[in-house]
């Protein structure tokens, strides 16, 4: 049977490249990377490899990289991190409605522990609302994290903007990029940003491995403590060959960026318009002038979400209703809730995220039997034969 992969912003597979530079990492030079003997000094310089690579691609320095364990830490971390060290200057956290549930958990938690965190709606299109920003940030804010591009959606909010906002007041500036770094070249001056987390296996490197960018004289707390590791940031032995692997996930991701640009403009514009011309009554979610164009939210009315996934999952094709982590749970999407979508609509959303492998074919496939799995539920919906009797 076919098999087409349609959900790489839940993660990808680790290309033969990476695994390359890996290997020898599990094999030979097997060192802790703080031994002081020459076992440890061959790891320290893989390590030390993939810091550059990393520091070089954002336009950091690599004494500003930190690899962590992924993208939940280094959001966990630089919230977390931001807030216990910046108590002086106050307790004030702005997020968004929108975020990834790395970031919306961690603040929380700090609400409870008696921070104040505002959470800014965003628009039918998902991009966070700039008046409200104005209106929540007083100097008592001390830090704003937003995410880049969201994970469900795609829609890149307006980073610049939101920095100068953050920066007149103040504020550190994080973003969660782990969805912008396969979407466009990442610049942290460029930006503006203070802190910025990033992850291995949304870009073909191993999971387990991610970074947090860290601007220099940021002030911000250990977060795991128990080892002089990372600069004395991040205790624990570091997992070498995934951070090797990262790092050349990270060279080969910044590589193809401009090819991918072109060829997700090309995919996702063919999937659209076939989309719309074969199945009726849908509709697309994101912004469409400001998006990750890998990222194509659909939502196909009257369906119930997860009964055509599975519809999907039997024909070879893979996608997912919303986000990874919340379509495990009976949780509906927090994103579309926030961008005004009902219930009804939540329910019958579905993802698809494309890499660069997409062909045309894998396409015309998919649309193939959306359109006949569509028809099949819409018949048989309840909703749909109440009406009619
Ligand atoms: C996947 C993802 C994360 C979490 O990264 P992990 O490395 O899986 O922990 C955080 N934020 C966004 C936007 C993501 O898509």
């Amino acid at each position: 049977m076919k098999r087409v992969y349609l959900d790489s912003a839940a993660t990808t597979m680790v290309s033969g490249e990476v695994l390359q530079e890996m290997m020898p990492y599990f094999t030979t030079i097997y060192g802790n990377s703080s031994s002081l003997h020459s076992f440890g000094r061959e790891a320290v310089a893989g390590v030390d490899e993939a810091r550059d690579i990393i520091a070089k691609t954002i336009g950091a320095k690599s004494n500003e990289v930190f690899f962590t364990c992924g993208g939940t830490e280094a959001n966990n971390w630089a919230i977390r991190g931001v807030a216990y060290a910046n108590i002086s200057k106050g307790k004030h956290i702005i997020t968004s409605q929108i975020e990834h549930h790395s970031v919306l958990d961690t603040c929380k938690q700090l609400e409870k522990e008696g921070f104040k965190v505002t959470y800014l709606p965003v628009d039918a299109d998902g991009m966070v609302s700039i008046p409200d920003l104005l209106h929540e940030i007083n100097p008592s804010t001390t830090l704003v994290s937003i995410i880049a591009v969201n994970n469900e959606v795609g829609t890149i909010q307006n980073i610049k903007a939101i920095s100068e906002i953050a920066k007149f007041y103040g504020a550190y500036f994080h973003i969660d990029a782990v969805q912008a770094l396969p979407a466009f070249k990442l610049d942290v001056d460029a930006l503006g940003v203070d802190l910025m987390s990033i992850s291995s296996h949304k870009i073909h490197g191993p999971k387990g491995a991610g970074a947090l960018y860290i601007k220099n004289k940021v002030k911000i707390n250990k977060f795991m403590v128990g080892g002089e590791q990372e600069m004395n940031k991040r205790g624990g032995t570091v997992n070498v060959p995934a951070v090797v692997g990262f790092g050349k996930a990270v060279e080969l991701n910044d590589r193809e960026l401009a090819i991918k640009e072109k060829k997700m403009f090309e995919i996702s514009s063919y999937f659209i318009k076939k989309l719309e011309y074969e199945i009726p009554d849908i509709k697309f979610n994101g912004n469409p002038y400001q998006k990750a164009l890998s990222i194509v939210s659909v939502t196909f009315n009257g369906i119930e979400g997860e009964r055509l996934i599975t519809m999907l999952d039997m024909k070879g094709i893979a996608c997912s209703t919303g986000s990874a982590c919340a379509s495990g749970s009976l949780e509906k999407s927090h994103v579309l809730a926030a961008m005004g979508l009902t219930d009804a609509e939540v329910r019958g959303t579905i993802r698809f995220s494309f890499d660069i492998d997409i062909t045309r074919d894998d396409i015309d496939y998919t649309v193939r039997v959306l359109a006949n799995e569509v028809a099949n539920l819409r018949k048989e919906s309840p909703l749909k034969i109440k009406k009619r009797s």
